[in-house]
């Protein structure tokens, strides 16, 4: 990049879980918002990059620091508890939805009904059903890989460079591995920065 200064192209690295594009000062507002749909001044972005609060030095005790920190906390854990109690509920109600779907398809497949919000236009339960054995295949083909955990974004993004077919929607493949989780198939290993789940293989061995 000729005539730019250094601090120019200085590129920093998305804040959003999942997102493994960098940008300089520049285009980073061009980038939340089309690749997150994040509004410049929107509480959420400001959240990411304008927090101009005041920083605590390591050793240094101020109480008006101090008295803050408590309560944000406090309202952090409150709210983390909260979500994965969401997270459980939501689990569980797509796994059940899921599984009495399946039932009446086979006890009545002529009249099989679809999800109220229908999914996508190719969402017949031929197409949905090979979608979901994409990604479970993935998942097993590249168990060395994702040894240490893995993210649905993750998995989405990796299938989307190897050319997956057919390719889910990183939603589609959110469900589908929230829907692994609840049924045993992968466990919950801890929440990452941006609130989203890692998950990890279950191995057969138990060997540690
Ligand atoms: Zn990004």
């Amino acid at each position: 990049m000729p005539g730019s200064s250094a601090q120019q192209r200085q590129r920093t690295a998305c804040p959003i879980e999942g997102c493994r594009e960098s940008f300089t000062n520049q285009n980073r507002a061009r980038h939340m918002r089309a690749a997150h749909g994040i509004e410049t001044g929107s509480d959420e972005y400001k959240a990411l990059f304008e927090s101009a609060l005041p920083v605590k030095r390591s050793g240094e005790s101020d109480p008006f620091i101090d008295g803050m920190i408590k309560p944000l906390r406090d309202e952090v854990r409150r709210l983390a508890r909260e979500i994965e109690k969401l997270d459980e509920k939501r689990t569980e109600a797509r796994t059940k939805l899921a599984r009495y779907e399946r039932m009446l398809r086979q006890l009545d497949p002529t009249s099989f009904v679809a999800r109220p919000k229908n999914a996508s236009p190719n969402g017949s339960p031929e197409a949905i059903e090979a979608k979901r054995k994409a990604v479970f295949d993935f998942i097993e083909q590249n168990k060395e890989r994702y040894a240490d955990g893995f993210t649905a974004a993750g998995i989405y993004r990796d299938m989307k460079a190897a050319k997956v077919e057919p390719i889910s929607s990183a939603d589609k493949i959110l469900r589908i591995v929230e829907e692994m989780h609840a049924n045993g198939a992968i466990r919950g290993d801890r929440k990452i920065r941006g609130g989203a789940m890692q998950y990890k293989l279950i191995t057969s061995t138990n060997g540690g």
